[in-house]
């Protein structure tokens, strides 16, 4: 688990909200992202889409923005189908459960965002039990890292983003930050302390 702190200005902050990734952070990976990558661009598209790249890293769905419609939607079918297949073996990451009875018990709101379909995060809530409200997925533009889901949720809480903290197992994909602030392990009782003390 990677934490990003949206900074504050300099004053000691309350956290009063969470907002959590879903896939590698809430559920266990099970999407082959390598080979969803491979299958949408090519093994040479991939290549000089990676070299193209200053950080040799391939954002697909931005990656297939630019492409015209047809080739864009075939492009979202082969994407949805290995979202799928990840549906197919979906599962808790293990923590996770207690860390949101954790933030229960000291009234921190929990919300969601993921590149992932609404379709997924449907079935993520009924298999997990507990909702986090707002629960943005892909149909929400633009998507993470762009901030504006983040924005988005805290504005819908009512809480300025100093008091809120982004949860995710991806510094690239998650959210636009120089380095992220804390790394630790679901169950870490003294990181959720150090949390809170922000
Ligand atoms: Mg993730």
């Amino acid at each position: 688990m990677a934490a990003n702190f949206s900074g504050g200005g300099g004053g000691r902050a309350m956290l009063k909200g969470l907002v959590f990734d879903m896939d590698g952070t809430l559920t266990v990976p099970v999407i082959d992202f390598a080979a969803m990558y491979r299958a949408v661009l090519g093994d040479e598209g991939l290549a000089a889409a990676r070299a193209a790249s200053p950080s040799g890293s391939v954002d697909i769905l931005h990656h297939i923005d630019t492409w015209a419609p047809p080739e864009q939607q075939k492009a979202y079918e082969i994407i949805t189908h290995f979202e799928r297949q990840g549906l197919d073996r979906l599962q808790i990451m293990p923590g996770a459960t207690e860390l949101c009875e954790y933030l229960d018990s000291k009234k921190i709101r929990r919300g969601l965002i993921t590149r992932n379909i609404k379709a997924a995060v449907d079935l993520f809530h009924q298999r997990f039990g507990m909702k986090f409200i707002p629960a943005l997925s892909r149909e929400f533009c633009p998507y993470k890292p762009d901030p504006a889901p983040l924005l988005h949720i805290c504005s819908t809480w009512g809480i300025p983003p100093s008091e809120v903290m982004m949860i995710g197992d991806s510094p690239r994909d998650d959210v636009k930050v120089k380095k992220p602030l804390f790394m630790g392990r679901y169950g870490d009782m003294n990181l959720y302390d150090q949390m809170l003390l922000l």
